[in-house]
């Protein structure tokens, strides 16, 4: 029997990664997805996560890095952040399913008795369960970006690359590509690249029955026409599909590294697609500012999760976005909030800041720090931005310290009768801890005249929350009475969103995560507006 050679609307195209993890793959599918968009086709996307838990909200950032949430709340895997920050568009629930996810859902219906008697098995159950995800999205764009998780030869991610092969015999030629991103070392003592890794995955992979069509190879160097020859002659793929994919300065370079060396002509020739005109000047220039910085800040980011970078992954990029567009370098350093340890440890740590970030998180481990240098802050007129728990931070200090509740906390660290912070009425009774907070995009309606009302130049707004605990009522004339201003409510009034303090340059405090809105090239409105005020504090204090 030969392939079905009838020709989809929709194109599919794999991404796998091999040789070994955090090459890149989520970022280079991002620059594929975004290359295509700039050319007027339509993208979506499908990360795939071979781990067993049905999302990655339960796991530590620690672990996985931060949890990406989407406007329908999904708890998602952070490349999904990179797709949305690169191509601009917001992604759903359907674009992220994990091992777990796949696995739970196949059980679910074995216990309903859907599988008629038969016996349950990896192929082609699990694998069918994976492709019918693979084709619920065809049809609906151009393409169909498919990023496998893992590395090819890890026995986890094997039925997602089993699903492949079978959705390639499918399709049928012309109505996919798979693309491989492999990793070419520099061997100094030989001074030598090395493409044996590179051969050895890609025989992986054919084990599988994948062939690919398209090498991304990274490397520290060039990798002149001689070595991407070899690599094409030892691993099947034409000459002119084995791409180098050299380290950048910066994410945002690598579209325009991939642009460069046509790497979506190459795509859409071998796909019969005749290419269309592409203009990459905004994007350019994007990337000029975040080389060329005028100007530099350093903004300290104050958690407990400082261990791993990519624990607050999309603040960071937030910062690279909001820089860029100030002209700004933002020097982003990770402060363990358990290293401050009263008033002295706070001034020593953050004098040297010209701003203050403190961060997301759960849990009461380094609670006390995040108080002492909020306190420092505010008392010394720092540009403060408070993100989830360090809203409820901000809120706990300015309760004991200002308005003399001595007991002020949060209900999640101790439960006392001046719980400023507390679990919402809806939270009291769930137990599970997968999936249950309060999850996804919600309106506020900002008051004007506050910060917030002249970063967004808006009244009316939409962020993503993740959190079970807020302000609680019972408090709120207390605390408006000492002169901490509700910037920004539910649109019922009912919760509180955001948090300003009088008699400050910029003190923000807000219950959402902005950081997940913000995009290359537009950025937050709410970063920006920060890092414009840290500028100014900076020069502020150069000028004294
Ligand atoms: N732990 C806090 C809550 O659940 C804050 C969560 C967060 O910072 N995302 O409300």
């Amino acid at each position: 029997m030969t392939q079905a050679k009838k020709h989809n609307k929709t194109k599919y195209l794999f991404v796998t990664g091999g040789v070994l993890s955090s090459l890149g793959k989520g970022i280079a599918s991002s620059s594929i997805a975004f290359l295509l968009k700039q050319r007027g086709y339509s993208v979506s996307i499908l990360k795939l996560d071979p781990y067993i838990n049905i999302d990655p909200g339960t796991m530590s950032p620690t672990q996985h890095g931060e949890v990406y949430v989407t406007d329908d709340g999904a708890e998602t895997d952070l490349d999904l952040g990179h797709y949305e920050r690169f191509i601009d568009e917001s992604l759903s629930q359907k674009n992220n399913l994990t091992a777990g996810r796949v696995y739970y859902d196949v059980i679910k219906k074995e216990r309903k008795g859907q599988y008629l008697g038969k016996t349950v098995q990896v192929v082609p159950h699990i694998t069918n369960e994976i492709k019918n995800r693979m084709k619920s999205l065809d049809g609906e764009k151009d393409f169909v970006l498919i990023e496998i998780g893992g590395t090819v030869g890890d026995i986890e991610s094997l039925p997602f690359l089993e699903a492949q092969r079978q959705m390639n015999y499918e399709l049928g030629q012309g109505n996919y590509l798979n693309i491989h991103l492999t990793y070419v070392p520099y061997i100094a003592s030989a001074k030598e690249l090395k493409t044996k890794p590179t051969q050895h995955s890609v025989r992986q992979l054919m084990q599988y029955g994948i062939k690919p069509d398209v090498l991304l190879c990274r490397s520290e160097h060039t990798l002149l026409k001689d070595i991407r020859d070899k690599i094409a002659l030892f691993c099947n793929v034409d000459e002119d599909a084995v791409f180098e994919a050299r380290d950048v300065d910066t994410i945002y370079e690598v579209p325009l590294f991939f642009a460069r060396k046509r790497l979506t002509e190459t795509i859409l020739d071998k796909l019969g697609i005749k290419a269309k005109e592409i203009n990459l000047d905004t994007w350019t220039k994007f990337v000029k500012r975040i080389k060329n910085p005028k100007y530099t800040v350093k903004i300290a980011l104050v958690g407990k999760y400082t261990k791993y970078e990519d624990s607050y992954k999309s603040i960071a990029e937030a910062f690279i976005h909001a820089g860029s567009i100030n002209n700004t370098k933002v020097e982003l350093d990770m402060i363990n909030s358990e290293d401050i340890l009263d008033a002295k440890t706070a001034k020593q740590t953050l004098s040297e800041y010209d701003g203050v970030l403190i961060a997301p998180g759960f849990g009461s481990r380094g609670i006390e720090g995040k108080l002492h240098s909020i306190k420092y802050i505010r008392e010394n007129k720092i540009p403060f931005f408070g993100i989830c728990l360090g809203m409820q931070c901000a809120v706990i200090e300015f309760a004991r310290n200002v308005c003399g509740l001595k007991q002020a906390n949060s209900s999640e660290f101790e439960k006392n009768d001046q719980n400023v912070i507390d679990l919402m009425a809806d939270q009291v009774d769930v137990e599970d801890k997968g999936g249950t907070m309060r999850l996804g995009a919600y309106p506020c309606v900002l008051e004007e005249g506050t910060n917030a009302f002249a970063a967004y130049g808006t009244a009316e707004i939409s962020e993503r929350h993740r959190h079970r605990y807020e302000v609680s009522n019972q408090f709120r004339e207390k605390l408006q009475s000492k002169g901490m201003k509700l910037a920004g409510l539910s649109p019922d009034g009912n919760l509180v969103e955001i948090v300003e303090i009088e008699d400050h340059p910029w003190f923000v405090g807000v219950q959402f995560h902005p950081e997940l809105k913000s995009r290359a090239v537009t950025g937050h409105p709410l970063f920006i507006d920060f890092v414009k005020a840290v500028l100014k504090n900076k020069k502020q204090n150069e000028a004294e």
